[in-house]
């Protein structure tokens, strides 16, 4: 009997990936947590029935995430993650030999302890020396850290439950606040295809808070549409130029300066949504 876990993305589409085994259930305080091993990408972390990270895919999304905020930072000492508690981005924060300090506020202590245990790999970061785990609202933190951080990268789930917040004007007026002189704020804002309603909902918050707000893409074979957008507010526009050897150094797989370069090109219809 073939065995299928399916992400039903809409109401006429589904995303089904054909599986070895189920490594894990749960259901949380706060979400049903399953891990799967599937045949073509690897395991598969799910939550409320929604792919948050493929082994195969994963590191497009955590680098594009990181690296585009870090990189445009001269400095990026201490950095706040949101949400993420499968690790991938703190993973990809360490790389970056001038981070003192990286803080994961991660509502779900459960979506943690289960990526260790299921996904090594991809959690390997949340035992780095610098790393400080921290099971909390991200609403409610950032309001108590005001000036604290260089980069504040948001990863959190749809906004829908506890994420409702991360998406809101007040929370990135808050998130200014929380960063300290030049810093940068980097969200996921999901799919230009089939979320542009988020997209723009995201780019409207953060311009309410920031002079300047980048919208950049990437592919996502495992995200609704296969095409993802991030969001970065800053007091100056960021740099479409960073070197070549920092960016070198930091050993991905997706980024480089080169790719940084060319996030800046919005193809029309997205550009499109946050006109
Ligand atoms: N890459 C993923 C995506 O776009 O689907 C997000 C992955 S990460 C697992 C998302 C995490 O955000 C979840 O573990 C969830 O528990 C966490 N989260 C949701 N709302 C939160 C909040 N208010 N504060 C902190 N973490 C939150």
């Amino acid at each position: 009997m073939e065995l299928w876990v399916e992400e039903i993305q809409g109401k006429d589409v589904r995303l089904g990936l054909r599986l070895r085994s189920v490594l894990h259930r749960e259901v949380s305080e706060f979400q049903e947590i399953l891990v799967v091993d599937t045949l073509s990408y690897g395991r598969a972390l799910l939550l409320d029935g929604t792919f948050q990270v493929t082994e195969k895919d994963e590191f497009v999304y955590h680098e594009m995430l990181t690296h585009l905020p870090l990189m445009s930072h001269p400095s990026p000492k201490r950095v706040l993650v949101i949400g993420g508690g499968d690790g991938g981005t703190i993973r990809e924060v360490v790389r970056h030999p001038e981070v003192e300090e990286a803080i994961l506020c991660e509502i779900d202590p459960r979506v943690t302890a289960v990526s260790r245990e299921f996904l090594p790999e991809v959690s390997s970061g949340l035992s780095d020396p610098r790393v400080r785990v921290l099971h909390e609202d991200g609403v409610a933190y950032i309001k108590d850290h005001e000036g604290s951080f260089d980069v504040i990268l948001i990863d959190s789930t749809d906004p829908v439950g506890p994420a409702v917040g991360l998406y809101s004007p007040e929370f990135y007026a808050a998130c200014k606040r929380a960063l300290r002189e030049g810093g940068i704020v980097c969200a996921q804002s999901e799919s230009p295809f089939v979320n542009g309603d988020v997209v723009r909902r995201v780019s409207r918050s953060v311009l309410s808070a920031f002079p300047c707000r980048t919208l950049y893409l990437a592919p996502l074979p495992t995200y609704p549409s296969g095409f993802w957008s991030f969001t970065a507010g800053s007091q100056e526009p960021l740099p479409k130029v960073v070197s070549a050897a920092r960016a070198e150094a930091l050993g991905t797989r997706y980024y480089t300066a080169a790719v940084h370069a060319a996030a800046f090109a919005l193809p029309p219809f997205a550009a499109a949504l946050v006109e």
